[in-house]
């Protein structure tokens, strides 16, 4: 980046490197319909992400609701990038409006602050909350994190991989029966739970595979 550019080159790069996280200024857009719950992805408190603020991959400290990547990548499902230009731009969030590549200083000042949670935007009384609920219960963001920490600690701890598999294995049970059993539209199924556990996993080289019915891990 030259020191000289004062505006927007619309090369697509900043949206490449992911969607905004939405903050409670950007609730009309919801409420109008300009984004749907479908291209939302949660980051839950305590998962592993990149932190525009840190420059760093570290844990949430809280949750966020993102406009999702495209085709598994964090690139905005917004981007058109046939023109690198975006598809919402005149309804796009909070974020990509303060957003200066050349002046990060307005995005960073509100970076963290003021975003909004899945339960801002469901509707009380909404059966998904209560299986939000139960996913918090059953396998948090941060316990992955601590027992990420235990495991790569030498000597590894044995009990952290196991509680791992364990989490895992709940996360995708949830997700399935929330899907199969209780008609959760798959397509809501990141916002609605976030990334699966197993993708924070495969952050730290550990794969996951299913045999016969059943899943098996693959650590490194
Ligand atoms: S919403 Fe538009 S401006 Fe914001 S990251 Fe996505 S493509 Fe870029």
């Amino acid at each position: 980046m030259s020191t000289r550019q004062k505006s927007c080159r619309q090369c697509g790069t900043c949206c490449r490197k992911g969607g905004p996280s939405l903050h409670h200024q950007d609730i009309d857009l919801l409420r109008q319909g300009g984004i749907g719950y479908r291209q939302l992805v949660t980051i839950r408190a305590g998962e592993f992400v990149y932190s525009p603020v840190s420059g760093a991959v570290e844990a949430a400290a809280g949750e966020l609701v993102k406009i999702n990547g495209r085709a598994g990548e964090w690139t905005c499902l917004f981007l058109e990038e046939n023109r690198s230009a975006c598809g919402i731009y005149d309804r796009r969030p909070l974020e990509c409006r303060l957003l200066k590549c050349w002046d990060p200083e307005e995005l960073l000042a509100v970076a963290g602050r003021d975003t909004i949670r899945r339960a801002d935007i469901i509707p009380a009384g909404d059966p998904f909350l209560e299986l939000i609920a139960h996913q918090q219960r059953e396998c948090p963001a941060d316990a992955v994190a601590t027992a990420t920490a235990g495991w790569r600690s030498e000597p590894a701890n044995e009990k952290c991989r196991d509680l791992l598999a364990d989490l895992v294995r709940r996360d995708l049970a949830l997700r399935n029966h929330a899907v199969v059993d209780l008609g959760l539209p798959a397509e809501i199924e990141l916002f609605v739970f976030g990334r699966p556990l197993f993708k924070q996993l495969a952050g730290f080289g550990v794969g996951i595979r299913e045999v016969h019915g059943r899943i098996e891990f693959l650590w490194p």
